[in-house]
């Protein structure tokens, strides 16, 4: 996947592209990648870098939402548990099935979530990951050994995909571009084009470069998250806000936190909300919180009470209870939920997706989640379709392999992700033994990855690098820090860049890596400012 080569198609396109897609998250990559394989001629433009709002900061799992289950909202559980299991056989490299323990504290806990969770087991059907049971105390402290003891009655044990959502974001971008369409990061919309009273294309602006030109397009859709009511007020200055923005945090803690290679699942926190502990890349995510924010951000930040929130849970459901000194990353990232203007809270809000086509016919798609992105894609493109006024198709992607596709285990832990690349850099590093050498010793990356991604993954900077090629940023924002000025060479010496872009890259990434440490003394977890072990008879509140 080459920037230049997409770049200059995008430029020099001498027809209007039947679909022009601006964002290159989950939803927009989707949307590329279902349109190309129908045989449409595709662009899509990404500001930033693929993946670099949302879709890099999930809780990386691929389910179907045992929460919306509660919520009665069987429809969307349905078509979340039917894309998890067609994910699962079209990202095998990326997707696996993950255990999920709920322990429980009361007994009655283990019937009534036992009872919920083989409903979950009856709506995958075929596509269905292993059944779910009911555990003894024994059993559930087998599978948990760091569980909080006291109090435990037992537990349900229940299946769920998980996956590394960066790296399933550049695949798409691959697939999108091996399939023939022309995609790119760094790319942004300034404007939208209008013939007469129809939007014909968008105004780009070339990020590196700074050159802006034209796109022409028979239609656009605008995949660009919690930012769409931007782009709609380029068509609209009137437009309605039709996103709200919830802020979810994660922190990353040492494997030893839970050691096995199941996760933790808390279905109702004090305040109502559903917790993860999950083991990912040898590290465990604990998260996630429902902030409403009045704003949107590419970079968000943990605020200090949601820093709490999750360290005094992870402390209450942990035997030992994590610190601040334990923590290797804090990430944040916001979902954009549809307003319909009745919520109370963001919690109540639709995770539903939603396609809206306004009167100059710029397509908006937004909500949703990244395990249903397909079928996002595929609602939305079958929509483009008909604004771009070319042949209905229908959509290819239901058994689409993504690029990296493999059932082969690799031999190397770190290459997994790339899935059948993996052999390729394999014989890369092979042919430059330094290259094999570590980018950090407590960072499972090596050398030769980082020129595996600036040659065919498309990584412009250190940043592309450590936050999501590699995902060094969140499994130990410290070490990726130390990491910066390797990284920064070996970019530099791929793409011609001089020392004093190098300085510049360090100091950049290092600013935005602090964001993810904990770094402000006076803000600084104690355990006593969330009571973390109140005894579990005050748990469910
Ligand atoms: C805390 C949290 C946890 C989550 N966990 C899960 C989970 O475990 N499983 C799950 O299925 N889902 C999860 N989700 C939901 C999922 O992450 C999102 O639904 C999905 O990533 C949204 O993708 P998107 O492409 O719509 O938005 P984004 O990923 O934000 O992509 C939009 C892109 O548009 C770009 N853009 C904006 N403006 C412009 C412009 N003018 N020109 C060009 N580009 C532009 C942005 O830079 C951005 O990259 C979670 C969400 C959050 C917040």
């Amino acid at each position: 996947m080459n920037r230049s080569t997409s770049l200059e198609r995008i430029r020099s396109a001498a027809e209007p592209f039947d679909i022009l897609i601006v964002g290159g998250g989950a939803t927009g990559l989707g949307a590329a990648v279902d349109a190309t394989a129908r045989g449409y001629r595709v662009a899509l433009i990404e500001q930033h870098d693929f993946a670099k709002g949302t879709s890099s900061r999930s809780t990386k799992l691929v389910h179907g939402g045992v929460r919306y289950l509660k919520q009665g909202n069987i429809s969307l559980v349905l078509e979340a548990l039917r894309e998890r299991g067609r994910l699962t056989q079209n990202a095998p490299h990326l997707v696996h099935d993950l255990a999920f323990v709920i322990p429980s504290y009361k007994w009655w806990e283990g019937p009534f979530y036992g009872i919920g969770l083989k409903v979950y087991d009856q709506l995958a059907g075929k596509l269905g990951l292993k059944p779910s049971r009911m555990l003894s105390r024994r059993e559930t402290i087998r599978l948990i050994p760091t569980v909080e003891p006291e109090h435990l009655t037992g537990g349900v044990v229940y299946h769920d995909g998980q996956f590394d959502d960066a790296r399933l974001a550049v695949n798409l971008a691959q697939t999108a571009y091996d399939l023939g369409a022309a995609v790119t990061n760094y790319c942004r919309c300034v404007d939208i084009v209008k013939k007469g009273d129809i939007v014909a294309g968008v105004v780009a602006r070339d990020q590196e470069s700074g050159e802006e030109f034209k796109i022409r397009a028979r239609s656009v859709i605008n995949a660009t998250g919690v930012f769409v009511d931007d782009l709609r007020r380029l068509d609209d200055k009137a437009a309605r806000r039709l996103v709200a923005v919830s802020q979810g945090i994660h922190i990353v803690l040492p494997k030893s936190f839970l050691p096995g290679s199941t996760a933790i699942m808390i279905p109702k926190t004090a305040d109502g909300r559903v917790l993860f502990a999950v083991p990912w890349h040898d590290r465990v995510v604990v998260g996630t919180t429902d902030t409403p924010l009045p704003g949107h951000s590419l970079e968000p930040r943990a605020l200090d009470e949601e820093r709490d929130f999750v360290m005094s849970h992870a402390c209450r459901y942990l035997a030992k209870g994590p610190v601040d000194s334990d923590v290797l990353s804090i990430f944040a990232g916001q979902r954009p939920l549809v307003d319909t203007g009745n919520a109370a809270n963001t919690a109540a809000l639709s995770r539903d997706h939603t396609i809206l086509v306004s009167p100059s016919g710029l397509i908006t798609i937004t909500g949703g989640k990244w395990t249903t992105y397909r079928k996002m894609a595929e609602d939305v493109i079958d929509q483009a379709a008909t604004v771009a006024g070319v042949e209905g198709t229908r959509s290819r992607t239901e058994d689409m392999h993504v690029h990296g596709w493999t059932l082969a285990k690799i031999r190397e832990k770190n290459l997994q992700p790339y899935g059948s690349d993996a052999v390729k850099i394999s014989e890369l590093i092979k042919a430059t033994p330094a290259l094999s050498q570590k980018l950090h010793p407590a960072l499972p990356y090596q050398q030769g990855e980082v020129v595996w991604q600036v040659r065919h993954e498309m990584a412009r900077c250190v940043e592309d690098v450590l936050a999501r090629r590699t995902r060094a940023l969140i499994l130990n924002a410290r070490a990726s820090i130390e990491a910066a000025p390797l990284v920064a060479r070996l970019v530099a010496g791929e793409l011609g860049h001089d020392a004093a872009w190098q300085a510049r890259q360090v100091a950049d990434y290092t600013a935005l890596a602090r964001g993810y440490v904990f770094t402000d003394p006076a803000s600084h977890f104690r355990p006593e400012q969330g009571d973390p072990k109140r005894r579990p008879a005050a748990r469910a509140g």
